[in-house]
């Protein structure tokens, strides 16, 4: 039977921008590491863990499609684990054999093909975030999956990823990020905050790893704030809530408390790159100083029609 497109969990506008968000594919990750700090008696309210005490997460990347412009941002985990590392780290995703990637079967989904695309955009490097952004080949080479894309990454990040601390040295693997390298497609940002379009832009956040950045769109028409790892899922959305992965926690804290009251003000729709349920949702400022109260896409469209 031929392998069905993946559908887009979500679309929407925001003035020219197209975006289309898709999970990619599940991973289970230890709960505790999850949640850091915050005991098991209180996460396992929200997200219950299997017997291994794993819970599951997705992989939800984004289709920015602007003018003659084709991003894509993040690329999922790829095809090129070992069957062991697949069970470790429980990976869930669809795809046609090695060589067509479920990147190939969410772009098939918006009639685009991997050499459409124009540039991919990365909060950080680690595996479930860069390893799809390479594939494969028959000839048993790896080799970049966008083929003519830029890979746009913070300098930062890149130096970090090729020689990390031993602490997160699991996270970075060279076979993710040297195929880009060669193939001469990367591009290095060296600045804190860059403007990749108009009202589309990457910023520094640091706390999950050194140089992690997060996406932001502003248009007169609305605009979204896309996490990456500093917000993984809503449940991460209380300050407190860090994951135990993050190498600069209270820097973590930091940057969610300044950039959720901004993102809030302005109103953005919040994107949450590992929340298997919920990919996006609003947020309402509560009585209490840093809660915030989550309103479902819907549920906000309704509120507005009646403005
Ligand atoms: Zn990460």
């Amino acid at each position: 039977m031929p392998v069905q497109p993946i559908q887009p969990k979500l679309k929407f506008h925001f003035g020219a921008y197209k975006i289309s968000v898709f999970n990619l594919g599940f991973l289970a990750l230890d709960g505790g590491a999850m949640f850091g700090v915050v005991p098991r008696i209180l996460w396992s309210k929200l997200t219950e863990p299997d017997e291994q005490n794993r819970i599951q997460l997705a992989t939800n990347c984004l289709l920015i499609e602007y003018e003659q412009e084709k991003i894509f941002v993040e690329a999922g985990m790829g095809t090129k684990f070992s069957e062991k590392l697949q069970k470790i780290y429980g990976i869930q995703q669809q795809c046609g054999g090695p060589y067509e990637t479920p990147v190939d079967l969410a772009l098939a989904s918006a009639g685009l093909k991997s050499g459409d695309i124009t540039q991919v955009l990365f909060t950080h490097l680690h595996f479930d975030h860069a390893g799809g952004a390479t594939r494969l080949l028959p000839d048993g080479s790896v080799a970049p999956t966008f083929e003519n894309a830029r890979y746009v990454i913070h300098k930062g990040e890149w130096d970090y990823g090729i020689c990390p601390h031993e602490r997160c040295k699991a996270s970075y693997l060279k076979e993710n990020l040297e195929p880009i390298l060669s193939a001469g497609q990367l591009q290095l940002l060296e600045q804190s905050e860059t403007e990749i379009l108009p009202g589309l832009k990457l910023q520094v956040t640091g706390g999950h790893t050194p140089y992690h950045q997060i996406l932001t769109l502003d248009t007169p028409e609305g605009g979204f704030v896309y996490w990456g790892d500093l917000i993984p899922t809503r449940h991460h959305v209380r300050i407190p809530y860090v994951m135990g992965y993050d190498e600069y926690p209270i820097e973590t804290m930091d940057a969610k408390r300044r950039l959720l009251k901004h993102a809030v003000g302005r109103n953005w729709l919040h994107l949450f790159e590992h929340d298997p349920e919920v990919p996006a949702c609003y947020l309402q400022p509560t009585e209490q100083e840093d809660v915030y109260k989550a309103i479902p896409v819907e549920e906000s469209q309704k509120l507005a029609s009646q403005v």
